[in-house]
């Protein structure tokens, strides 16, 4: 058996899904693996270092071609063309929206897995992309931050005098917040952060920042639901408040399956004072912060940077593919059966829980039409 590892082509994508590691560990199951050249290179992983662990180097071609194709973004409208009936696919479909390619996946009678899908679970950890990419995205959107803030983060006592520190506040304190609540605390910041899930006040507390506003009632399985209009004026009440003395906001609140809640208005962004930051974690899923852009950084007329953060797990690509390869393995080992082969045990629930297509439909419960 197989497994293909083809090369990322998605603009801006320089993660690869597997790692040296991973494919001396396919290889000691027994698993042959096919790397497609250059496919490790955006990450710092030379085809030497593929090859010293096991792997072939092939064509594109060939890597999609294999019996597992394991990819970190979801294929193209190429790629998917040219995958067969019976092929295992292993990736993130960002399902919710992309409808034709799934509707194609399961028109090709290909066996889709998309690990955003992954049950919660304290079984699933190993295995949660999700988790392993937010939080290199939270740390990475406080560096972002920084780097464009022109003041200073800590507070620094100097014979010519105080410079007082920055003021942070994190919108969201899933797994991406509390890493930036963490990042931002090392640099010496003041940081407060809100959320509506009830459990996420302790936690923040237990980083060391304050937490402001009133959480909700939570949603299913452990994520947050959409607000309610009158919760919504609620909170945007204190966010506007809160925001118009901060120095620097970075927001990351995310609802599955949904477009970004809205949580920073045009007005909040006006009411800062020159040279503050506010970087956007959810501009590509439609954005916390009017005015946000995805890969770009606006400047207001009132002199406040908005940075529309965008696949920021790729620009630490090769720490991200490392924990991403890792998070796949951990998958694959579930459907590949010394014995058996290659199955999919419909008793287990990861296995069931990212199944997307099967058999020439879309069998996933929450994507069936
Ligand atoms: P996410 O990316 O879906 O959202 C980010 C954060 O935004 C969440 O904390 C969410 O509550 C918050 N949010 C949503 N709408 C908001 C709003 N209007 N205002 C303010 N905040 C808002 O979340 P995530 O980081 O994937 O984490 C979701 C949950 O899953 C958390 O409870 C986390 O602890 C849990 N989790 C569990 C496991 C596990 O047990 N295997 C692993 C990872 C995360």
């Amino acid at each position: 058996m197989k497994v293909g590892i083809p090369k990322e082509r998605r603009p801006g994508e320089a993660r690869v899904a597997a790692s040296p590691d991973t494919v001396k560990r396919y290889r000691g199951q027994g698993l042959d693996v096919v790397v497609e050249r250059g496919a490790g290179r955006g990450a710092a992983i030379g085809d030497d270092a593929f090859e010293k662990a096991g792997a072939t180097l092939g064509s594109a071609e060939e890597a999609l071609g294999a019996d597992i194709v394991l990819k970190v973004q979801r294929p193209e409208d190429d790629e998917a063309e040219r995958m067969k009936e019976g092929q295992v696919l292993v990736t993130q479909l960002d399902p919710y929206n992309n409808r034709p390619l799934l509707d194609k996946l399961a028109e090709k009678k290909v066996t889709s897995f998309s690990l955003e899908l992954l049950p919660r679970t304290t079984r699933a950890q190993a295995m949660d992309v999700l988790s392993s990419q937010a939080n290199l995205a939270g740390y990475k959107a406080v560096i972002d931050a920084m780097a464009r803030y022109t003041r200073v983060m800590p507070m620094m006592m100097t014979a010519a005098g105080t410079v007082t520190p920055a003021k942070f506040f994190i919108v969201g304190a899933g797994v991406a917040g509390l890493q930036a609540i963490a990042t931002a605390r090392r640099m010496g910041a003041v940081v407060s952060a809100t959320d509506v899930r009830p459990a996420a006040k302790e936690e923040v507390e237990s980083l060391g920042a304050k937490f402001v506003g009133v959480p909700v009632d939570p949603g299913e399985g452990g994520y947050a639901r959409a607000l309610t209009e009158d919760e919504q004026k609620a909170q945007a009440k204190m966010v506007a408040e809160h925001v118009k003395n901060q120095d620097i906001v970075v927001t990351t609140a995310q609802i599955p399956g949904r477009k970004a809640p809205r949580i920073v208005s045009g007005e909040m962004v006006r009411s800062m004072k020159a040279g503050s930051v506010v970087l956007d974690l959810a501009a590509d899923s439609g954005g916390n912060v009017e005015g946000s852009k995805p890969g770009e950084v606006v400047e207001t007329e009132g002199g406040v940077s908005i940075i529309g953060a965008s696949n920021l797990p790729a620009r630490l690509a090769p720490a991200a593919s490392t924990l991403y390869a890792k998070n796949l393995m951990n998958f694959v080992a579930l459907l590949v059966d010394k014995d058996k082969g290659l199955t999919v045990n419909k008793d287990d629930d990861l296995v069931v829980g990212a199944l997307v297509t099967e058999g020439g439909a879309i069998v996933h419960p929450r994507l069936k039409a």
